[in-house]
Parts: C-alpha cells; sequence; structure tokens
C-alpha cells in the first residue's frame, strides 16, 4: 500500500501548485475572464470561459474533494455562498419534489425552501433523530433528507450512519451540510450521505473576509453532472480571489480548529458550573444526551457551543452586548470569538429558546475568554 498523507499535509500544500511560467510556489488567483486560443483553435490550459472553468477555483474544488472523499474519488463544485451551494442542490431536484428537514435546520434553508422554492417543492420539518418521525414525514415524492449534525443552535446530534442507511432503504437522497463540523471532524459521504455541502465562509476559509459555498459528492453520482451545470450555466460562481483566499484559509484549518475544539471544551466547561447559566449544549460535555453518538462519529466536538442564561431574554441580549473580547456578530469559524442571540437574529421562524446565546470559539486564549464571559454574565445579574 502506498503511504496516504493525512489531511493535515494535505492542507499545509493547499494551493501550493506551482505557477508554470514564473514558478511561484503559490498558484497566484487567476482573475481573468476568459483565455486565449492557441493558432490551431485550441485552449492550451483546457479553459475557455472564467464561468466554466480558472485555475484557482479548480486547485479549491480538488482540495475539497480529497479532503471530503479519502480515498474515494470526489466532484466538488463551488459557489458564490453557502446559500447558493444549498440552493443548487435543491434546484437539482426535479419539480414537485419533497424535502425532509431537521427541526432546527439553518434558518436559511427553511426560509429558502418556503420562499424561494415555494410551489416548486415542499417540505416537513421533523425531529431528525427519531427515524419514526421520518417514517411519518415520508411521500411518494420525497427525494432529498437535508441533514446538519451539530446542529444550529441547539447542537443536537444526527446519528448518519443511521439515517444513511433509512435513506437508501426508501431510496431518497441524503443531503448533509457540513459547515460546523469540516471534513476535519466529520466525513459524511463515508457514512452514506449523497452530498455533503458547506459553507466555507466559515471554518474552511476561516478568517471572517470572505463568502463561499461548496458541495461534493462521489464521483459519477448523478447529483454531480447537475450541480456542475448550475455552476456553468446559471453561474453562481465563487471568485477567484475568494477561491484564493479559501485556499489560504485552509493551509491552517487543521491547526486552528484543533486549537477551537480544545478551547471550546473549557468554556462549556467553565459555563456549566457558571450559577448564572441555566444550560450547556456542547457534543463534549458528558451530560450532552448525544455524547456517545458524539464520541464515535466524530473526530472532535467542534468550536461551537450554545447556552441558556439563567434568566430573562433582556438578560441573556444583555449578556451578549457587554462581552468584551467576544464580538457580537453572526457568522462562525473565524479567527474572533463571536456570541450572538439567534432568537433575535432568525426572527418569526426561529425555534431557538428567548435566553439562548451561540458561541463561536476563535483562537483567543481560554482564560480570556472565560474571564470575558464571566464579566457579562455577572453584570447582568448584579
Ligand atoms: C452560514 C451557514 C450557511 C450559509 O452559508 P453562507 O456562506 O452564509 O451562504 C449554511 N449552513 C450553515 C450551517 C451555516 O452556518
Amino acid at each position: 500500500m502506498p503511504h496516504r498523507h493525512h489531511p493535515d499535509t494535505l492542507l499545509a500544500h493547499a494551493g501550493c501548485t506551482p505557477d508554470p511560467i514564473t514558478g511561484s510556489l503559490i498558484l497566484p488567483p487567476v482573475l481573468t475572464s476568459t483565455y486565449e486560443r492557441a493558432a490551431d483553435g485550441t485552449y492550451p490550459g483546457g479553459f475557455i470561459y472564467a464561468r466554466t472553468g480558472n485555475p484557482t477555483r479548480a486547485a479549491l474544488e480538488e482540495t475539497l474533494s480529497a479532503l471530503e472523499g479519502g480515498d474515494a474519488p470526489c466532484e466538488t463544485v463551488t459557489f458564490g455562498s453557502g446559500m447558493a451551494a444549498v440552493h443548487a442542490v435543491l434546484q437539482s431536484l426535479p419539480n414537485g419534489s419533497h424535502v425532509i428537514l431537521p427541526n432546527d435546520v439553518y434558518y436559511g434553508v427553511r426560509a429558502l425552501l418556503g420562499q424561494v422554492f415555494e410551489g416548486t417543492l415542499s417540505f416537513t420539518s421533523v425531529e431528525m433523530s427519531d427515524l419514526a418521525a421520518l417514517d411519518a414525514a415520508l411521500t411518494p415524492q420525497t427525494r432529498l433528507v437535508w441533514a446538519e449534525t451539530p446542529s444550529n443552535p441547539m447542537l443536537h446530534l444526527t446519528d448518519l450512519a443511521a439515517l444513511a442507511q433509512w435513506c437508501a432503504e426508501k431510496g431518497v437522497w441524503l443531503a448533509v451540510d457540513g459547515t460546523w463540523t469540516t471534513p476535519l471532524l466529520q466525513r459524511p459521504l463515508d457514512l452514506g450521505a449523497d452530498v455533503v455541502v458547506h459553507s466555507l465562509t466559515k471554518y474552511m476559509a476561516g478568517h471572517s473576509d470572505i463568502l463561499g459555498g461548496s458541495a461534493t459528492v462521489r464521483a459519477g453520482h448523478p447529483l454531480g453532472a447537475k450541480l456542475r451545470a448550475v455552476q456553468h450555466l446559471a453561474g453562481p460562481v465563487l471568485d477567484p480571489f475568494s477561491c484564493w483566499l479559501t485556499l489560504r484559509g485552509l493551509r491552517t484549518l487543521h491547526v486552528r480548529l484543533a486549537r477551537q475544539c480544545e478551547t471550546a471544551a473549557h468554556v462549556a466547561a467553565f459555563l456549566s458550573h457558571h450559577p448564572r447559566v441555566s444550560r450547556v449544549h456542547y457534543p463534549g460535555l458528558l451530560s450532552h444526551p448525544a455524547h456517545t453518538l458524539a464520541v464515535r462519529q466524530m473526530a472532535g466536538f467542534g468550536g461551537m457551543l450554545s447556552f441558556e442564561v439563567a434568566g430573562s431574554r433582556a438578560q441573556a441580549l444583555g449578556v451578549a452586548a457587554s462581552t468584551r473580547v467576544l464580538r457580537q456578530a453572526t457568522s462562525l469559524g473565524g479567527t474572533e470569538s463571536l456570541i450572538e442571540h439567534r432568537a433575535s437574529v432568525e426572527g418569526i421562524l426561529t425555534r431557538a429558546p428567548e435566553t439562548l446565546l451561540r458561541v463561536s470559539i476563535g483562537l483567543e486564549h481560554a482564560e480570556d475568554l472565560m474571564a470575558d464571559l464571566n464579566q457579562a454574565l455577572l453584570a447582568q445579574f448584579s
């Protein structure tokens, strides 16, 4: 058996495809809309027009495929945002298809189905960890189950292998939103999923400076050609500079995420003992209802957690407003820790508790984050 490199090694070299003209070790962002033909009419680099192909984008898509697929060949199609990738997957379904969603799906997915696909696709929301609820939601038109584990913002877990088996038995595709875990913590295709979607905006690019998305399938999966057609023909493409920044971010994903997991575990333990906190949702805690599943399914417990303030909505909002190290903003996966009150971000569609705050752990020192959360909590109850 040839030695297969670990993902860390792959990532450390992401985008290091020397430029054939200058020898530049790092592939430069290729900022062009079109490519010149040779005298014989052929395209020497194989690229014709930027909507259909770009070298920086190709390097990113290859890296994501290698990360997600392990040994099995995969195809990744990138898009201008995570939601554009979600949209492309949903657009690939026949008109009239029915989709099953988790109760606490990323709110944009439910809003997209309800507003953009209104009249084209129908959907039912269920408690995804309950296969009996899935049985009840299944219709002859069901084509897709959408899963997100850990979920947002409640950190509920879904057993992906069991879900994939259910989907295979019913002849339904399984899509997994892998944004919160990245392929380093969870590889849904290995567990039987048909497609994995990422918001590259979050951990993958990792510096809160771009918007991007991707969808990955096993090579030859019928969804692959559909996704590529949406990219080429509808044109919701990821621009070359964002591809380049994502490749640059990916080179440190393994070290960033390892540190974020470690710090999140400290902060979750600290909050779970805090008198002003009623509940902490983090799969690494022994008290998490699906902790054993987390140990089996995930290679690390992630950098995301949420907690419920032992008080009112106003006190929860007050905590979010008075942290100084944690910044009050939506999004996640950057180097700076973020805190937010999901119920007010999500508006009327929300299922988030009114006292719940979601935290994305960044790269600050754990003690500074704990001291900051402590002063913000105590200030609300003085
Ligand atoms: C952010 C996010 C999305 C949407 O991605 P964008 O890049 O913002 O379009 C989808 N799913 C999850 C879980 C997310 O966190």
